[in-house]
C-alpha cells in the first residue's frame, strides 16, 4: 500500500539521518568512520552528497533512537533496519560499519550497504538492506540519483561494480556513473539506464571476477540494443584505487581514451593484447565475438560490427556472415 511504502520512506531517512549524524557527531563515528573515510580520500563535501554515515558499534545504538522518536518495531523490521533473533530479541543490523545510503531515481533513501571496518575475514566486507517493499535490488542502480542530469548530459553512462568507485568518479569530476553493487548487472538495471541514455561504458575490477562480468554484462546491453564499451584496468585495480594513482585530469583522460568497442576489448583480453597468435585460440576468440554480436536486435549494427570484426580479426567477412546467420536461426 502506498501508506506502508511512505512510512517506510520515513523510517529510512530517519535512519539514514541518523547514521550520519554519528559519523560526524559521535566521538567513535567521528574516530572510526570519518577518519576511515578521509583515508579513503573522500572529503566532507563527497561524504555530504552521498550521504555517507556510520553505525555505531552497538546492539541498538538505531533502535534505541529510532524507538525514542516514535518509529516502531515493526517498521524497523519492514524497513530492514532491525533482525530479530530466535528468543524474538530485536537488534541493528547495521553495525561497527560504514554506511552507503542506496537511493531511489528521486533521491529517496530506499537502503543501505554497510562497509566493515575490520581487516580479518570474520565476517562479509560489505552487508546490504534485505529485499523490502522499497527495495528490489535487481531494480536499483547505486548512484542513479546523482548521476542521471550527467548521464543525459554527456549521453553516456559508466558502469562500475561498487559503491566506492561511484564516489571516487564522482570526486574526479565523473558524474555520469551507476554501480550495479554486487549483483549481477539485471535486465530492469539496463532499462533503467536506457531511460536516460544508450550508451554505456563498463568499468569493471581489473581482476577475472571483473572481467567475467563484464563479458556477461556486455552480452545482455548488446541484447537490449544499447551500444557498449569497456575500459581494462591493470590486474588487481579497480576505478577507485587506479583513479588514486593518478591526477583527476589523467584519470578522464584515461577513461575516455582506454575505452574499447565491445569486438576490441573481447578480443584484445582473448588473445592477451594480441600476443596470443595461436590459431585454434584465433578460431575461439572468433566464435565468441560473433556469438555477442547475434545477440544484438538491430541488423545494421551486426553487419556495421561484423565488419570492424573482419577486420580485426583478419578474417572474411563472408565466413563472418554465414557463422553469424546459423546462431540467429538457432536463436529463432
Ligand atoms: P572496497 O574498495 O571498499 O574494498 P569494492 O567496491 O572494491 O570495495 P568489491 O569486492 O570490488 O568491493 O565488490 C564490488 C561491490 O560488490 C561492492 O561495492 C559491494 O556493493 C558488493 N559486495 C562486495 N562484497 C560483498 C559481500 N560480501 N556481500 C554483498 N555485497 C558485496
Ligand atoms: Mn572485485
Ligand atoms: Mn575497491
Ligand atoms: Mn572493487
Amino acid at each position: 500500500a502506498q501508506n506502508e511504502r511512505d512510512s517506510l520512506f520515513i523510517v529510512l531517512g530517519f535512519a539514514g539521518k541518523f547514521f550520519q549524524d554519528q559519523l560526524f557527531e559521535n566521538s567513535e563515528g567521528k574516530s572510526i568512520g570519518l577518519s576511515y573515510f578521509k583515508e579513503r580520500g573522500f572529503n566532507e563535501a563527497i561524504i555530504k552528497k552521498f550521504e555517507l554515515g556510520y553505525a555505531l558499534d552497538e546492539w541498538d545504538g538505531l533502535l534505541k533512537a529510532a524507538k525514542a522518536k516514535g518509529h516502531t518495531e515493526e517498521m524497523l523490521l519492514k524497513a530492514g533496519l532491525i533482525l530479530k533473533n530466535e528468543k524474538n530479541r530485536v537488534y541493528d543490523r547495521f553495525r561497527a560499519r560504514v554506511v552507503f545510503p542506496i537511493h531511489n531515481v528521486s533521491g529517496k533513501t530506499i537502503a543501505f550497504g554497510a562497509r566493515t571496518l575490520r581487516t580479518d575475514k570474520k565476517e562479509p566486507k560489505y552487508i546490504n538492506s534485505p529485499e523490502t517493499e522499497v527495495y528490489h535490488k535487481s531494480n536499483v542502480l547505486y548512484g542513479i540519483h546523482q548521476a542521471k542530469q550527467a548521464i543525459r548530459n554527456e549521453d553516456m553512462c559508466y558502469l562500475v561494480e561498487g559503491y566506492t568507485d561511484v564516489i571516487s568518479l564522482h570526486l574526479a569530476g565523473v558524474e555520469n556513473v551507476v554501480a550495479s553493487s554486487g549483483t549481477s548487472l539485471t535486465k530492469e538495471q539496463i532499462q533503467l539506464i536506457s531511460r536516460y541514455t544508450k550508451n554505456i561504458t563498463v568499468l569493471y575490477d581489473g581482476d577475472s571476477a571483473g572481467i567475467k562480468a563484464s563479458f556477461r554484462g556486455i552480452n545482455m546491453i548488446l541484447e537490449h540494443d544499447l551500444d557498449v564499451h569497456a575500459v581494462v584496468f591493470p590486474e588487481g585495480e579497480d576505478p577507485d584505487s587506479f583513479s588514486k594513482t593518478m591526477s583527476s585530469e589523467a584519470f578522464k583522460t584515461y577513461l575516455k581514451e582506454q575505452a574499447q568497442d565491445f569486438i576490441t576489448f573481447k578480443t584484445n583480453i582473448l588473445t592477451d593484447g594480441g600476443r596470443d597468435k595461436d590459431p585454434s585460440n584465433k578460431v575461439k576468440v572468433i566464435r565468441e565475438v560473433i556469438e555477442s554480436i547475434a545477440l544484438i536486435p538491430d541488423g545494421i549494427k551486426r553487419s556495421v560490427y561484423i565488419k570492424t570484426c573482419a577486420g580485426l580479426l583478419d578474417i572474411q567477412e563472408q565466413v563472418l556472415i554465414t557463422e553469424l546467420n546459423k546462431l540467429l536461426i538457432q536463436q529463432q
